[in-house]
């Protein structure tokens, strides 16, 4: 019985791990560098009955769901029912299911759809709701997801539950004009003119030790995730953490500017399964809220994705759509949402500039939108920023299209995949198809300097991000300086 508890715990950690990374695979948002793993051996791994109903969740989370028992105090726009601890779990969806229908057509529609027969009685339910004008009840969502729940489950636990809140998209409003410069918030952040290096660091154990992580790099800006990037409900930080965190940021001078969190994988903003969409606007009024108490600046988000389900344009203005409706829902919150560029895969929205562009043209406050540029996904897309040519041309059509002024963070990744191939695979630096040469240019560009600079090359140890840093930090030119 042990050994086999044991056997479950181990495919479990290696099911986890491959969903961690099948991300890239997916026609919807897109993650982090993908390991080879065809969808058979997953089904596979699912097929067995035990894991049917498994949580997988971080160490984190896990921590944090074993000290966690009674209700939280909900936040003002969701509520959160505690997560129950350890023994019963539930099966978390991946990226994919989550965010777009599975019954889409297209290359992987035959595993999607057994998938969809699995959760039969939930999409059921759920087409009622596409009836649904913009504004979604969030009863109706409430009791498709309670009908989903599977039986026979120890019952008297707690079930945690997203309440979605009511959603009226604001329409005409003034438009707020984005001011030339790094960054809106002129007057309260020094500009140093310089790169500031980091990487995507783990918060494990509680968010201040995102700062520790980080000094332990050598790193003078990070990335991270402010909760569980791959479940829709965490429970809400405490005022102990938000102190501790930003209290170590004060200490080691990490300014709020240079601290870019990403947004969950779940999210797709521009899904036109009304619940979906609707679980992904609460999700990123959570996050904003949590930067906002964090005393964040930027948050990063993939745009979204159509999934083949509806137009470009729809999927558009549907992400536009629900930044508005973040903001409206916090006024006076200083926190910009920042778009990804994507690399063309699937029907994912943001890998042409044109993207980009079209959604901030839509988004009434421009002083709470930027932009984040992956370079992985940039060469991936067709932008060349391996060759001289090709990155001054990239730089032109930036700025054309979109605008350095909204630029406010950088990924530094390279590319395993050749210039156009639309793949999402990360290297490390100088392993891929950017080379040496191509981050030199990067590193040396006067637009990249005073925002976040970070790593997201595939995890190796701590020091081979510190390595990869001052590899980084090497190619720097007189005239740019390093933080
Ligand atoms: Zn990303
Ligand atoms: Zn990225």
């Amino acid at each position: 019985m042990t050994n086999m508890f044991v056997r479950n715990i181990v495919s479990l950690a290696k099911l986890f791990s491959h969903y961690h990374k099948m991300a890239g695979k997916s026609n919807c948002i897109i993650g982090e560098p993908v390991p080879r793993v065809t969808r058979s051996a997953i089904k596979r791994k699912f097929s067995s009955s035990i894991e049917q109903n498994i949580v997988l969740s971080t160490d984190n989370d896990t921590k944090e769901s074993e000290k966690q028992k009674t209700l939280q105090t909900p936040p003002k726009n969701s509520v959160v029912k505690a997560e129950s601890k350890g023994k019963v779990f539930k099966k978390e969806k991946t990226t994919e299911q989550e965010t777009c229908n599975p019954d889409v057509a297209g290359p992987n529609s035959k595993s999607r759809g057994k998938k969809a027969k699995s959760e039969g009685s939930t999409h059921e339910n759920l087409k009622e709701t596409e009836k649904l004008p913009k504004v979604i009840k969030e009863k109706v969502i409430k009791s498709a997801k309670t009908a989903s729940e599977p039986s026979g489950t120890k019952s008297a636990v707690p079930k945690p539950e997203m309440v979605i809140p009511e959603i009226v998209i604001p329409i005409n409003k003034p438009y707020i004009k984005r001011e030339d410069g790094p960054s809106p918030w002129n007057g309260t952040i020094k500009y140093d003119n310089k790169i500031f290096l980091g990487a995507h660091i783990s918060a494990a154990g509680g968010l201040e030790n995102a700062i520790k992580n980080a000094m332990n790099i050598g790193a003078s800006s990070f990335a991270l995730f402010v909760k569980n990037q791959r479940q829709w409900v965490s429970k809400p930080m405490e005022d102990g953490t938000v102190e501790r965190f930003k209290a170590a940021c004060a200490e080691n001078n990490f300014s709020p500017h240079l601290i870019l969190p990403h947004g969950s994988y779940l999210m797709n903003c521009g899904s036109n399964d009304p619940t979906v969409l609707a679980k992904s606007r609460a999700n990123l009024l959570d996050e904003v809220q949590r930067c906002e108490r964090l005393g964040i600046l930027y948050y990063n988000i993939h745009p979204g994705s159509s999934c083949g389900k509806g137009t470009r344009e729809e999927a558009i203005k549907s992400i536009s759509d629900s930044i508005n409706w973040v903001h409206d829902q916090t006024p006076g919150s200083k926190v910009s949402i920042v778009l990804e560029n994507m690399c063309r895969q699937g029907f994912t929205i943001g890998g042409d500039f044109s993207d980009l562009a079209e959604i901030i043209q839509q988004v009434f406050d421009h002083s709470r939108i930027g932009v984040c540029l992956d370079t992985c996904h940039a060469l991936a897309a067709g932008y060349d920023l391996a060759t001289s040519q090709g990155f001054d041309s990239f730089l032109e059509e930036f700025e054309r299209v979109i605008g350095f002024r909204y630029l406010v963070a950088v990924h530094l990744n390279d590319s395993e995949g050749e210039v156009g191939c639309h793949r999402d695979r990360h290297a490390s630096i100088g392993k891929g198809k950017i080379g040496i040469e191509g981050f030199r240019r990067i590193i040396n560009c006067p637009r990249f300097r005073d925002i976040p600079v970070v790593l997201e090359t595939p995890f190796i140890s701590d020091d081979h991000y510190k390595q990869e840093i001052l590899l980084l930090k090497s190619l720097a030119e007189s005239g740019t300086i390093c933080a």
